[in-house]
């Protein structure tokens, strides 16, 4: 095979809780993840010349060995030995820097991506132990689709998918570095923790109001401390229909979740017109 096209899909997170630090200064968390429908477009190709070329359709996002994916095709060649190079074309719609995992997801795309080019046929441990060194979220985009994700990150549970429902996701215009945020939440003072158990319970059982009457994200204590607009979104969010509203990860991405389509629609105009400056999405989960 000399070309792979793959989708590198988003996530939300539906439940966050942060357990403690650990002592090598890692975070042991507690969240639940779902792919939904933003996807970034990559095409790899193999050349004869050694090296690993990035070409991406935005200007913020370095080609060189800063990007997750000249990380992950690096690690895919120093692990099994590779020959030759890698050409990568990257089209960006996942937002950056806005607690979605894109740079994990293109991370995943590139290990499977070598995997087919070279038909390694890996399976997806031996795949997610090279992506666990890219970074934590890594191992669950592999595999996409709902689980449980506890350790850092690399202790995977799969969930059945979530009972069928429409997302309304917002992104306010302002990049949030996950280390900021990790390095400000105080783990051991946390007295709320979310019930995690519980939404894994109602993903189980289809009870969609039941999930959303108990999403909570910790580090929405860091992150809309300081960023007022997160709250404005979220209400925003619930007063136009929303069964619940939450912040995805770090942030300041913000989504809300509607049972029927139609509210959803007439959330994601009035939002579009509301906040211009905002990356505003009208999705669902995927598998
Ligand atoms: P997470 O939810 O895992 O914390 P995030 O959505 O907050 O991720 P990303 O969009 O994955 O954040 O990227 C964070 C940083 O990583 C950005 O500053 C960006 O420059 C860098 N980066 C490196 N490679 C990529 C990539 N392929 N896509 C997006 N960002 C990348």
């Amino acid at each position: 095979m000399d070309t792979v096209t793959l989708q590198a899909n988003a996530k939300i997170n539906l439940g966050l809780d942060v357990l403690r630090r650990r002592l090598d200064g890692y975070h042991e968390v507690k969240m639940i993840m779902q792919t939904v429908g933003i996807s970034d477009r990559l095409t790899f190709a193999r050349t004869e010349e050694s090296g690993i070329f990035i070409r991406t359709d935005r200007e913020d996002l370095p080609g060189d060995e800063h990007n997750l994916i000249w990380k992950a095709v690096r690690r895919m060649q120093e692990t099994y030995g590779l020959c030759g190079g890698v050409r990568v074309r990257l089209e960006k719609k996942i937002p950056i820097a806005a607690g979605m995992a894109g740079g994990s997801a293109d991370a995943a795309a590139a290990i499977h991506a070598v995997d087919a080019l070279y038909g390694l046929g890996l399976g997806l441990e031996e795949k997610q132990a090279v992506g666990v060194k890219i970074g934590a979220d890594v191992p669950y985009c592999l595999m996409g689709g709902t689980a449980l994700s506890e350790g850092i990150g690399e202790v995977l549970t799969p969930l059945p998918a979530p009972p069928q429902a429409s997302l309304v996701i917002a992104k306010p215009p302002l990049d949030v570095s996950t280390k900021f945020v990790y390095e400000n939440l105080h783990a051991d003072r946390l007295t709320d923790h979310p019930d995690i158990d519980g939404v894994a319970a109602c993903i189980r059982s289809g009870d969609l109001r039941g999930m959303a009457s108990r999403l909570s994200n910790v580090l929405e204590t860091v992150t809309a401390k300081h960023y007022p607009v997160i709250e404005e979104r979220k209400a925003f969010l619930r007063e136009s229909g929303a069964l619940a509203a939450l912040m995805s990860g770090s942030g300041p991405t913000v989504f809300g979740i509607f049972e029927e389509e139609e509210t959803a629609r007439e959330a994601y105009d009035r939002l579009r017109k509301a906040a211009v400056l905002d990356q505003v999405f009208l999705t669902g989960f995927t598998a």
